[in-house]
């Protein structure tokens, strides 16, 4: 079958694999219909993730219908239509059971797909502990309203969730890219006074307000005063930093009033400074991290419901054959991407 491969630093290939098996009573096997490219695709491709292993099929954020499964695979039966979870976690130590399942202990735990084990920009994927890493897609959703489950979706999410986001709160979002979009649309949820969202590129702030008028936007440059200007406190009372740059980490805790809670959610390039000196006093909670990407199932029900859309945040869609393109226009950020899907 045809996979997409991690072949060496800065290079992905595409090329023939056989298809996967059962390894494990546990897994399961999912034939792909849509896959997506995540900028932690990008990371993996420019060596930016150690733990990546050279030779794997890249790709962590697709839905597919179930082909096979284990013995002891319950919850999904072949012929199910199910998203696929970013996450491999067993349910059963320690962190599963208190859902952070990003901290599974087991030796394929948290971001193992398309990292250190086959994923899923491929005709088929092996997932382990089918029964935690598959969610059932309702019917009525179609496999384009899911893609996002999985990864971009579940990250904000769970961002939006750890934030102690109150209907009183400035929430300040630093990054419109796609999971700063889907963390707004999960604080949007949560119906906090006002919504601030900042953005360098002049293309994604266009999106957000043709789709999403009611929400503020500003470029880095004017973000400070802005955030000032539009909260009572002297800056945002909850900041969520999506953006993963040097400069977006310094005026994530910059823009944030004394003690508001700044939620760190983006992968960043190389190491951040946290200048204590100079935030001494403002007493600021951070929260850092990778999503625990459990709550799967409760935001298909969302979606089901019509209280989340990813869907128009997929702006282009590609054939598994033509994937090298696709990776390209989304590398470049060129006319006006957001999200890539690829049809295997
Ligand atoms: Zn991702
Ligand atoms: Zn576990």
């Amino acid at each position: 079958m045809l996979t997409y491969t991690y072949v060496s630093k800065g290079n992905f290939e595409l090329i023939e694999k056989p298809k996967p098996v059962l390894l494990h009573e546990r897994d399961a096997i999912v034939k792909v219909t849509l896959a997506s490219i995540c900028s932690s695709d990008l990371h993996i491709k420019h060596g930016s993730v150690p733990r990546a292993v050279p030779g794997i099929t890249v790709g962590h954020e697709m839905v597919g219908i179930v082909e096979a499964v284990g013995s002891k695979v319950i919850h999904v039966k072949p012929g199910d239509r199910v998203t696929i979870n970013v996450e491999t976690f067993c349910g059963e130590c320690f962190f599963c059971k208190k859902g952070y399942v990003n901290n599974c202990t087991d030796e394929n735990g948290g971001w193992a797909l398309g990292c250190r084990i086959d994923g899923g920009q491929a005709e088929y994927v092996r997932v382990p502990f089918a029964d935690q890493g598959l969610n059932k897609i309702p019917d009525g959703v179609t496999d384009r309203q899911a893609l996002l489950v999985g990864d971009v979706l579940a990250t904000g999410y769970w961002a939006a969730r750890i934030s102690e986001i109150t209907e009183e709160d400035t929430v300040l979002i630093v990054g419109a890219g796609p999971t700063g979009i889907c963390t707004l649309l999960s604080v949007m949820l949560k119906n906090p006074a006002k919504i601030i969202i900042c953005e360098k590129d002049e293309t994604r702030i266009q999106f957000i307000n043709e789709h999403y008028p009611e929400i503020l936007t500003v470029s880095p440059e004017d973000c400070m005063e802005f955030v000032k200007a539009n909260s009572e406190h002297g800056g945002a009372d909850v900041v969520l930093e999506v953006a993963g740059a040097e400069s977006t980490f310094k005026l994530a805790w910059e823009c944030a009033r004394p003690n508001a809670v700044v939620t760190v959610v983006a992968l960043y390039d190389k190491a951040q400074t946290l200048p204590l000196p100079d935030m001494y006093g403002k007493n600021l909670t951070f929260k850092t991290g990778g999503v625990d990407g459990c709550d799967c199932e409760e935001t298909l029900k969302l979606i089901a419901e019509g209280k989340i859309n990813t869907e128009p945040l997929i702006t282009h869609t590609y054939p598994l054959e033509r994937i090298e393109e696709a990776y390209e226009l989304f590398e470049n950020k060129r006319d006006g991407v957001i999200k890539v899907a690829v049809e295997c």
